[in-house]
């Protein structure tokens, strides 16, 4: 993959907007036509010939190019988020009467689509524990459509083996959707193992400055094209001309972020791993993780996320530590500027999370000026 093609020249066209290194928005929501013959020609294809911003934006398509180019699939839609883009995706390969297996514990708004939206049109869906392919095999039933994997999950960093997933998805004639979003499409390259859509909350790292809700879908020109003339359109769950710049010029540094904030994590995963107030780590890079394998298998690189399990079970000096750190903003989502903490404390009392229990996010602070943070925290357990 040429980083520096893809990011400073691919979908650019600089002589068309007065040689300005940066693209302009095109903030608008149609496009006019001197003549019949043209608005004929845009009515037969929206998505080659411009018409109206729902179906395609010139800001948008030039995001469009290089993302596609960086997962390495021939097309991709961008939407108004990963919610928008998991629904589009998964809603475009499913009828009345279809099973789903989809791994446990994966985005909480894909487990309400299975659970609570998807019955009401008469499609089931089975969870099974991903890290063994026997239970995908067991929970196979004659209707199973698709398969549905986040690789790895975002609370627990459970993996699935992509290669062999696939290999038994193909086999059986059944289609398979990944969550990329953790590992960004610079970590992770699912459609070399044949995964058919891969899906990114382009909220995360693609935008990666904690001011845009965004979400991607990848896949070759014939799946794209389908999902883009039937939900895509119907839907109309676009990114706006504005978002599409702003990730355009995030795209920009999203090697640099990754970098960074992969470096810092490990770092940070180091001192807490050595902490004696630290229980356990998940984290698919730590040689504790059961699947350290298979992630330097399938992850081209470790990502800024992790969870801890603290040594207490007094939720009161659970939340005094997430109190008192100083850099770690406490939020939901991930993948900006900012490094973030989710303390399952603030979960539901069932929530069935150990009291200890908190996510971290790593963003692009220096890495000793957050094991300071931690290391001041942590005394007070
Ligand atoms: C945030 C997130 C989503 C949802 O994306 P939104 O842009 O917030 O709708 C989906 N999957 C994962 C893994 C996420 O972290």
């Amino acid at each position: 993959m040429n980083l520096t093609y893809i990011l400073n020249q691919l979908g650019e066209d600089r002589h068309a907007y007065f040689n300005a290194a940066s693209p302009p928005v095109i903030q608008t929501s149609n496009f006019v036509f001197n003549t019949v013959a043209q608005m004929q020609q845009a009515f037969t294809d929206e998505k080659k010939y411009r018409l109206y911003t729902r179906g395609n934006n010139p800001t948008t398509e030039m995001l469009c190019k290089k993302i596609a180019a960086l997962q390495g699939t021939e097309d991709c839609l961008v939407l108004s988020s990963g919610a928008a883009a998991i629904s589009v995706a998964v809603l475009s390969q499913l009828k009345a009467g279809d099973h789903v297996i989809c791994v446990e514990h994966p985005y909480n708004w894909a487990y309400q689509l299975f659970t609570a939206f998807l019955p009401r049109y008469g499609v089931t869906t089975t969870f099974v524990n991903g890290s063994d392919l026997k239970n995908f095999e067991n929970a196979l039933q004659p209707n199973t459509r698709l398969i549905y994997l986040e690789s790895p999950t975002t609370m627990f960093f459970e993996l699935q083996d992509l290669e062999a997933v696939c290999q038994l998805a193909k086999q059986k004639n059944i289609l398979t959707i990944i969550d990329n979003s953790y590992c960004s499409p610079v970590g992770q390259h699912p459609e070399k193992y044949g995964v058919d859509l891969i899906i990114h909350s382009a909220t995360k790292y693609i935008n990666g400055h904690s001011d845009v809700v965004a979400g991607i879908i990848c896949g070759s020109h014939a799946m794209i094209e389908k999902i883009y003339k039937n939900e895509f359109l119907n839907f109309g769950a676009i990114s706006s001309p504005l978002n599409s710049w702003l990730m355009l010029r995030s795209l920009r540094t999203l090697p640099l972020r990754l970098k960074q904030s992969s470096e810092s994590a490990q770092k940070i995963i180091s001192f807490l791993a050595a902490h004696p107030k630290v229980e356990r780590i998940y984290y698919p890079f730590h040689p504790s993780h059961p699947q350290y394998e298979l992630a330097k298998k399938q992850m081209l690189m470790p990502m800024g996320m992790f969870s801890v399990v603290l040594k207490t079970s007094d939720r009161n000096t659970v939340v005094n530590f997430c109190e008192t750190l100083k850099y770690f903003l406490m939020a939901v989502s991930w993948g900006g500027h900012e490094s973030l903490i989710i303390p399952a404390c603030a979960f539901a009392d069932d929530s069935g999370y150990p009291v200890g229990f908190i996510r971290f996010y790593i963003g692009l602070e220096e890495a000793d000026v957050l094991i300071g943070d931690l290391d001041n925290a942590l005394k007070l357990i």
